[in-house]
Protein backbone atom coordinates (compact mmCIF):
# COMPACT_ATOMS: atom_id res chain seq x y z
CA UNK A 1 0.00 0.00 0.00
CA UNK A 2 1.35 3.81 -0.86
CA UNK A 3 -0.29 6.32 1.58
CA UNK A 4 0.33 9.56 1.41
CA UNK A 5 3.42 10.25 3.15
CA UNK A 6 4.77 7.05 1.28
CA UNK A 7 8.27 9.05 0.55
CA UNK A 8 8.93 9.37 3.96
CA UNK A 9 10.81 6.88 6.39
CA UNK A 10 10.33 7.03 10.10
CA UNK A 11 11.43 10.45 11.77
CA UNK A 12 15.53 11.00 13.10
CA UNK A 13 14.27 11.17 16.91
CA UNK A 14 12.70 7.63 16.79
CA UNK A 15 15.49 6.52 15.43
CA UNK A 16 18.08 7.42 17.43
CA UNK A 17 16.37 7.32 20.27
CA UNK A 18 16.09 3.27 19.56
CA UNK A 19 19.47 3.16 18.60
CA UNK A 20 20.55 4.81 22.27
CA UNK A 21 18.14 2.50 24.00
CA UNK A 22 19.72 -0.68 22.03
CA UNK A 23 23.44 0.40 22.86
CA UNK A 24 22.95 2.05 26.09
CA UNK A 25 24.50 5.16 25.04
CA UNK A 26 24.13 8.72 26.78
CA UNK A 27 20.69 9.73 25.41
CA UNK A 28 21.45 13.56 24.01
CA UNK A 29 19.70 12.75 21.09
CA UNK A 30 15.89 12.83 21.08
CA UNK A 31 15.36 16.50 23.08
CA UNK A 32 13.18 15.34 26.26
CA UNK A 33 14.30 17.05 29.72
CA UNK A 34 15.97 13.56 32.00
CA UNK A 35 15.01 15.57 35.31
CA UNK A 36 11.82 14.87 37.72
CA UNK A 37 9.21 16.92 37.47
CA UNK A 38 7.78 19.01 39.92
CA UNK A 39 5.91 16.98 42.46
CA UNK A 40 3.77 19.85 42.83
CA UNK A 41 2.64 18.98 39.47
CA UNK A 42 2.68 15.47 40.00
CA UNK A 43 0.09 15.60 43.22
CA UNK A 44 -2.15 17.88 41.17
CA UNK A 45 -2.08 15.39 38.53
CA UNK A 46 -3.40 12.41 40.95
CA UNK A 47 -5.47 14.82 42.80
CA UNK A 48 -7.32 15.01 39.35
CA UNK A 49 -7.24 11.32 38.00
CA UNK A 50 -8.61 10.50 41.27
CA UNK A 51 -11.29 13.00 40.99
CA UNK A 52 -11.84 13.52 37.65
CA UNK A 53 -12.83 14.99 35.33
CA UNK A 54 -13.32 11.61 33.73
CA UNK A 55 -15.19 12.70 30.71
CA UNK A 56 -14.34 14.58 27.43
CA UNK A 57 -12.91 18.70 28.03
CA UNK A 58 -14.81 21.10 26.02
CA UNK A 59 -13.84 20.92 22.03
CA UNK A 60 -10.85 23.64 22.79
CA UNK A 61 -9.65 22.96 25.84
CA UNK A 62 -10.71 23.67 30.00
CA UNK A 63 -11.02 26.88 30.04
CA UNK A 64 -9.36 27.82 33.31
CA UNK A 65 -6.34 26.19 31.87
CA UNK A 66 -7.14 28.35 28.32
CA UNK A 67 -7.46 31.52 30.63
CA UNK A 68 -3.49 30.84 32.50
CA UNK A 69 -2.18 30.23 29.23
CA UNK A 70 -3.59 33.60 27.98
CA UNK A 71 -2.70 35.15 30.99
CA UNK A 72 0.75 34.14 30.49
CA UNK A 73 0.89 35.40 26.90
CA UNK A 74 -0.21 38.51 28.37
CA UNK A 75 2.28 38.66 31.37
CA UNK A 76 5.52 37.98 29.01
CA UNK A 77 4.41 39.23 26.05
CA UNK A 78 2.26 42.12 26.41
CA UNK A 79 -0.43 40.49 24.15
CA UNK A 80 -3.52 39.34 25.38
CA UNK A 81 -5.73 36.39 23.83
CA UNK A 82 -9.31 35.62 24.89
CA UNK A 83 -9.53 32.67 26.38
CA UNK A 84 -13.10 31.95 24.99
CA UNK A 85 -12.48 32.20 21.48
CA UNK A 86 -8.65 32.63 20.76
CA UNK A 87 -7.12 29.53 22.02
CA UNK A 88 -7.35 26.05 21.65
CA UNK A 89 -5.57 23.12 23.43
CA UNK A 90 -3.89 20.48 21.22
CA UNK A 91 -2.39 16.87 21.43
CA UNK A 92 1.07 18.61 21.86
CA UNK A 93 2.63 20.95 19.40
CA UNK A 94 2.74 18.72 16.88
CA UNK A 95 -0.79 18.45 16.40
CA UNK A 96 -1.12 22.12 16.12
CA UNK A 97 1.18 23.15 13.56
CA UNK A 98 -0.57 19.99 11.70
CA UNK A 99 -4.16 21.20 12.76
CA UNK A 100 -2.58 25.08 10.95
CA UNK A 101 -1.48 23.70 8.28
CA UNK A 102 -4.19 21.44 7.37
CA UNK A 103 -7.13 24.57 7.87
CA UNK A 104 -4.72 26.95 5.56
CA UNK A 105 -3.08 24.68 2.94
CA UNK A 106 -4.68 23.82 -0.33
CA UNK A 107 -3.32 22.44 -3.75
CA UNK A 108 -0.75 24.38 -5.28
CA UNK A 109 -0.08 26.65 -2.28
CA UNK A 110 3.47 27.90 -1.18
CA UNK A 111 4.77 27.91 2.54
CA UNK A 112 7.66 29.13 3.00
CA UNK A 113 10.08 27.33 5.54
CA UNK A 114 13.79 28.24 7.27
CA UNK A 115 15.68 25.13 6.91
CA UNK A 116 16.86 23.06 8.94
CA UNK A 117 13.97 23.11 9.73
CA UNK A 118 11.56 20.94 12.45
CA UNK A 119 11.00 17.71 11.17
CA UNK A 120 7.08 17.68 10.63
CA UNK A 121 7.00 20.39 8.57
CA UNK A 122 7.77 19.76 4.87
CA UNK A 123 5.99 16.55 5.31
CA UNK A 124 2.85 17.97 6.91
CA UNK A 125 2.79 20.94 4.26
CA UNK A 126 2.66 18.20 1.61
CA UNK A 127 -0.12 16.19 2.81
CA UNK A 128 -1.97 18.92 1.48
CA UNK A 129 -0.67 19.38 -1.47
CA UNK A 130 1.02 22.41 -0.48
CA UNK A 131 4.93 23.12 -1.73
CA UNK A 132 7.74 24.20 0.53
CA UNK A 133 9.86 27.00 -0.62
CA UNK A 134 13.15 26.47 1.53
CA UNK A 135 15.42 29.23 2.95
CA UNK A 136 18.44 28.07 4.15
CA UNK A 137 20.14 29.50 7.35
CA UNK A 138 23.85 29.09 6.92
CA UNK A 139 26.11 27.46 8.97
CA UNK A 140 27.54 28.14 11.58
CA UNK A 141 25.30 31.87 12.51
CA UNK A 142 21.90 30.48 10.88
CA UNK A 143 20.63 34.03 10.18
CA UNK A 144 17.78 34.89 7.77
CA UNK A 145 18.68 36.92 4.30
CA UNK A 146 16.26 39.34 4.63
CA UNK A 147 16.63 39.85 0.70
CA UNK A 148 15.79 36.12 -0.01
CA UNK A 149 12.59 36.15 1.72
CA UNK A 150 11.75 39.23 -0.43
CA UNK A 151 12.97 37.55 -3.96
CA UNK A 152 10.58 34.35 -2.72
CA UNK A 153 7.54 35.60 -1.62
CA UNK A 154 5.25 35.29 -4.36
CA UNK A 155 1.32 35.89 -5.10
CA UNK A 156 1.20 32.11 -4.94
CA UNK A 157 2.89 32.37 -1.08
CA UNK A 158 -0.37 31.15 1.28
CA UNK A 159 2.24 31.07 5.05
CA UNK A 160 5.66 31.91 6.08
CA UNK A 161 6.86 28.94 8.88
CA UNK A 162 8.82 30.63 11.55
CA UNK A 163 10.62 29.24 14.84
CA UNK A 164 12.15 31.11 17.52
CA UNK A 165 13.68 30.19 19.67
CA UNK A 166 15.01 28.01 17.09
CA UNK A 167 15.51 24.26 17.30
CA UNK A 168 18.00 22.73 16.18
CA UNK A 169 20.15 25.98 16.25
CA UNK A 170 19.66 27.38 19.60
CA UNK A 171 18.74 30.73 17.86
CA UNK A 172 16.75 33.32 18.73
CA UNK A 173 14.75 35.94 16.44
CA UNK A 174 16.23 39.76 17.00
CA UNK A 175 13.46 42.60 17.33
CA UNK A 176 14.92 43.60 13.56
CA UNK A 177 14.07 40.09 11.70
CA UNK A 178 10.48 40.87 12.96
CA UNK A 179 10.50 43.71 11.88
CA UNK A 180 11.78 43.31 8.35
CA UNK A 181 9.02 40.35 8.31
CA UNK A 182 5.98 42.59 8.96
CA UNK A 183 7.70 44.99 6.89
CA UNK A 184 7.14 42.37 4.00
CA UNK A 185 3.91 40.36 4.54
CA UNK A 186 2.65 43.64 5.57
CA UNK A 187 0.27 44.44 2.70
CA UNK A 188 -0.64 40.92 1.89
CA UNK A 189 -2.82 38.02 3.13
CA UNK A 190 0.28 35.82 4.01
CA UNK A 191 -0.04 33.52 7.03
CA UNK A 192 2.48 33.08 9.45
CA UNK A 193 2.90 29.69 11.57
CA UNK A 194 4.97 30.57 14.48
CA UNK A 195 6.33 27.59 16.26
CA UNK A 196 7.14 29.06 19.72
CA UNK A 197 7.65 25.90 21.91
CA UNK A 198 10.45 27.31 23.35
CA UNK A 199 9.09 30.25 23.86
CA UNK A 200 10.10 30.28 27.80
CA UNK A 201 13.83 28.70 27.06
CA UNK A 202 15.68 31.84 26.51
CA UNK A 203 18.85 32.49 28.28
CA UNK A 204 18.76 36.33 28.42
CA UNK A 205 15.58 37.73 29.32
CA UNK A 206 16.15 40.62 27.52
CA UNK A 207 16.16 38.23 24.51
CA UNK A 208 12.35 36.88 25.14
CA UNK A 209 10.21 37.99 22.33
CA UNK A 210 7.32 36.26 20.09
CA UNK A 211 5.55 37.48 17.10
CA UNK A 212 2.39 38.55 19.58
CA UNK A 213 4.52 41.82 20.13
CA UNK A 214 4.31 42.55 16.54
CA UNK A 215 0.45 44.01 15.54
CA UNK A 216 0.79 43.44 11.71
CA UNK A 217 2.36 39.97 12.70
CA UNK A 218 0.38 39.11 14.84
CA UNK A 219 -2.89 39.64 13.31
CA UNK A 220 -2.27 37.10 10.78
CA UNK A 221 -0.49 34.69 13.12
CA UNK A 222 -1.04 31.19 14.57
CA UNK A 223 1.49 30.54 17.44
CA UNK A 224 2.22 27.59 18.50
CA UNK A 225 3.21 26.37 22.04
CA UNK A 226 3.58 23.33 24.17
CA UNK A 227 3.60 22.47 27.48
CA UNK A 228 6.59 19.65 26.93
CA UNK A 229 8.87 21.91 27.10
CA UNK A 230 7.76 23.96 29.87
CA UNK A 231 6.97 21.98 32.37
CA UNK A 232 9.14 18.95 31.50
CA UNK A 233 6.91 16.83 30.61
CA UNK A 234 7.18 16.17 26.46
CA UNK A 235 5.07 12.33 26.81
CA UNK A 236 2.34 14.03 28.25
CA UNK A 237 1.95 15.85 24.71
CA UNK A 238 -0.48 19.01 25.42
CA UNK A 239 0.48 21.85 23.52
CA UNK A 240 -1.53 24.91 22.46
CA UNK A 241 -2.33 26.96 19.39
CA UNK A 242 -3.09 30.93 20.33
CA UNK A 243 -4.38 33.28 17.05
CA UNK A 244 -7.23 35.91 16.43
CA UNK A 245 -10.73 34.87 16.38
CA UNK A 246 -11.23 35.00 12.91
CA UNK A 247 -8.12 32.36 12.33
CA UNK A 248 -9.25 30.41 15.79
CA UNK A 249 -12.78 29.76 14.38
CA UNK A 250 -11.34 28.08 11.16
CA UNK A 251 -8.58 26.34 13.23
CA UNK A 252 -11.12 24.42 15.76
CA UNK A 253 -13.13 23.29 13.03
CA UNK A 254 -10.29 21.21 11.58
CA UNK A 255 -9.50 20.18 15.61
CA UNK A 256 -12.69 19.40 16.36
CA UNK A 257 -12.76 16.36 13.87
CA UNK A 258 -9.08 15.47 14.20
CA UNK A 259 -8.87 14.57 18.16
CA UNK A 260 -12.23 16.74 18.90
CA UNK A 261 -10.89 17.60 22.52
CA UNK A 262 -7.39 16.35 25.20
CA UNK A 263 -6.52 14.49 28.15
CA UNK A 264 -9.08 16.05 30.68
CA UNK A 265 -7.60 15.59 33.81
CA UNK A 266 -3.81 16.77 32.96
CA UNK A 267 -5.52 20.15 32.02
CA UNK A 268 -7.06 20.74 35.23
CA UNK A 269 -4.03 19.78 37.01
CA UNK A 270 -2.01 22.18 34.60
CA UNK A 271 -3.99 25.18 35.47
CA UNK A 272 -4.14 24.84 39.12
CA UNK A 273 -0.09 24.78 38.77
CA UNK A 274 0.53 27.33 36.11
CA UNK A 275 0.08 30.15 38.50
CA UNK A 276 2.86 28.76 40.22
CA UNK A 277 5.25 28.56 37.42
CA UNK A 278 8.70 30.15 37.72
CA UNK A 279 9.52 31.67 34.92
CA UNK A 280 12.69 33.01 35.78
CA UNK A 281 14.11 30.43 37.22
CA UNK A 282 13.56 28.09 34.14
CA UNK A 283 15.38 30.54 32.21
CA UNK A 284 18.53 30.23 34.67
CA UNK A 285 18.23 26.05 34.67
CA UNK A 286 18.78 26.25 31.38
CA UNK A 287 21.48 28.96 30.78
CA UNK A 288 23.30 27.47 33.41
CA UNK A 289 23.54 23.59 32.30
CA UNK A 290 23.89 25.27 28.26
CA UNK A 291 27.01 27.10 30.03
CA UNK A 292 28.50 24.33 31.97
CA UNK A 293 28.47 22.02 28.66
CA UNK A 294 29.44 24.58 26.23
CA UNK A 295 32.39 25.07 28.79
CA UNK A 296 33.20 21.53 28.80
CA UNK A 297 32.95 20.48 25.52
CA UNK A 298 35.27 23.14 24.97
CA UNK A 299 37.79 22.20 27.54
CA UNK A 300 37.38 18.63 27.32
CA UNK A 301 36.65 17.10 23.51
CA UNK A 302 37.77 18.54 20.51
CA UNK A 303 34.18 18.91 19.15
CA UNK A 304 33.62 22.73 18.20
CA UNK A 305 30.32 23.76 20.47
CA UNK A 306 28.38 26.63 19.18
CA UNK A 307 26.86 28.72 21.77
CA UNK A 308 23.12 28.77 21.71
CA UNK A 309 20.63 31.75 23.13
CA UNK A 310 17.48 29.50 23.67
CA UNK A 311 16.04 26.37 23.41
CA UNK A 312 17.64 23.24 25.58
CA UNK A 313 20.35 22.16 22.10
CA UNK A 314 23.42 23.31 21.24
CA UNK A 315 25.31 22.30 17.94
CA UNK A 316 28.79 20.54 17.72
CA UNK A 317 31.40 20.66 14.64
CA UNK A 318 32.90 17.36 14.60
CA UNK A 319 35.07 18.67 11.19
CA UNK A 320 38.70 18.59 12.98
CA UNK A 321 37.93 15.15 13.85
CA UNK A 322 35.77 13.05 10.91
CA UNK A 323 35.30 13.82 7.65
CA UNK A 324 31.72 10.48 7.70
CA UNK A 325 28.85 11.81 6.73
CA UNK A 326 26.34 13.23 9.41
CA UNK A 327 24.21 10.13 10.03
CA UNK A 328 27.10 7.46 9.37
CA UNK A 329 28.88 9.81 12.20
CA UNK A 330 26.04 9.71 14.78
CA UNK A 331 25.39 6.30 14.62
CA UNK A 332 29.27 5.73 14.98
CA UNK A 333 29.33 7.89 17.77
CA UNK A 334 25.95 6.09 19.57
CA UNK A 335 27.70 2.75 19.12
CA UNK A 336 31.11 3.03 19.37
CA UNK A 337 31.12 5.72 22.24
CA UNK A 338 28.05 5.57 23.74
CA UNK A 339 26.64 8.79 23.17
CA UNK A 340 23.47 9.60 21.00
CA UNK A 341 22.90 12.91 18.91
CA UNK A 342 20.94 13.86 16.18
CA UNK A 343 22.10 14.85 12.61
CA UNK A 344 21.67 17.88 11.07
CA UNK A 345 20.85 16.39 7.54
CA UNK A 346 17.00 15.32 8.69
CA UNK A 347 16.39 18.83 9.64
CA UNK A 348 17.22 19.93 5.82
CA UNK A 349 15.18 19.06 1.98
CA UNK A 350 17.95 18.72 0.09
CA UNK A 351 21.19 17.28 0.89
CA UNK A 352 23.14 19.31 3.25
CA UNK A 353 26.23 18.17 5.43
CA UNK A 354 28.18 20.61 7.54
CA UNK A 355 29.35 18.38 9.67
CA UNK A 356 27.31 18.93 12.47
CA UNK A 357 25.45 16.93 15.24
CA UNK A 358 22.96 18.75 18.13
CA UNK A 359 23.25 17.77 21.50
CA UNK A 360 20.27 17.93 23.79
CA UNK A 361 21.34 19.59 27.50
CA UNK A 362 17.72 19.24 29.29
CA UNK A 363 19.66 16.67 31.06
CA UNK A 364 20.83 15.99 35.10
CA UNK A 365 24.46 16.94 35.35
CA UNK A 366 25.13 13.69 35.96
CA UNK A 367 23.95 12.52 32.49
CA UNK A 368 25.63 15.74 31.04
CA UNK A 369 29.14 14.82 32.79
CA UNK A 370 28.72 11.38 31.06
CA UNK A 371 28.26 12.66 27.62
CA UNK A 372 31.16 15.05 27.82
CA UNK A 373 33.64 12.40 29.26
CA UNK A 374 32.15 9.93 26.42
CA UNK A 375 32.66 12.83 23.71
CA UNK A 376 36.59 13.02 25.18
CA UNK A 377 37.30 10.08 23.91
CA UNK A 378 37.67 10.94 20.35
N1 LIG B 1 8.23 22.22 17.22
C1 LIG B 1 9.50 22.17 17.60
C2 LIG B 1 10.46 23.17 17.06
C3 LIG B 1 9.92 21.19 18.50
O1 LIG B 1 11.20 21.13 18.86
C4 LIG B 1 8.98 20.28 19.01
C5 LIG B 1 9.37 19.22 20.02
N2 LIG B 1 10.51 18.55 19.71
C6 LIG B 1 7.67 20.37 18.57
C7 LIG B 1 7.31 21.36 17.68
C8 LIG B 1 6.62 19.40 19.03
O2 LIG B 1 6.21 19.61 20.33
P1 LIG B 1 5.26 18.58 21.07
O3 LIG B 1 6.12 17.53 21.66
O4 LIG B 1 4.52 19.39 22.08
O5 LIG B 1 4.34 18.01 20.04
N1 LIG C 1 11.09 17.92 19.58
C1 LIG C 1 12.01 16.90 19.95
C2 LIG C 1 13.34 17.12 19.29
O1 LIG C 1 13.51 17.99 18.47
C3 LIG C 1 11.52 15.51 19.64
C4 LIG C 1 10.23 15.38 18.94
C5 LIG C 1 9.94 14.02 18.46
O2 LIG C 1 10.47 13.04 18.96
N2 LIG C 1 9.13 13.94 17.48
O3 LIG C 1 14.22 16.39 19.62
Amino acid sequence: FSGNLSHVGETIFSKMTALANKHKAVNLSQGFPDFPVDPELIERVHFYVDKGPHQYAPMAGHLAFRQELCKLSDQEFASPYQAETEICITAGATQALGTALACAIREGDEVIVFSPAYDSYFPMIELYGGRPITIKLQHPDYNVDWNQVKRLISHRTKMIIINSPHNPSGRTWKEDDYLKLQELVGDSNILILADEVYEHLVFDPKEKRSVRQFPELRKRSFVVGSLGKTVHVTGWKIGYCMAPENLMREFKKVHQYFVFSINHPLQWALADYLPNLDLNSLGKLFKEKHDWFFRNLQERTRFKPLASEGTYFMLIDYSEISQEPELAFAERLTTEFGVASIPLSPFYRDPVDNKVLRLCFAKDDQTLEQGVDALSKL
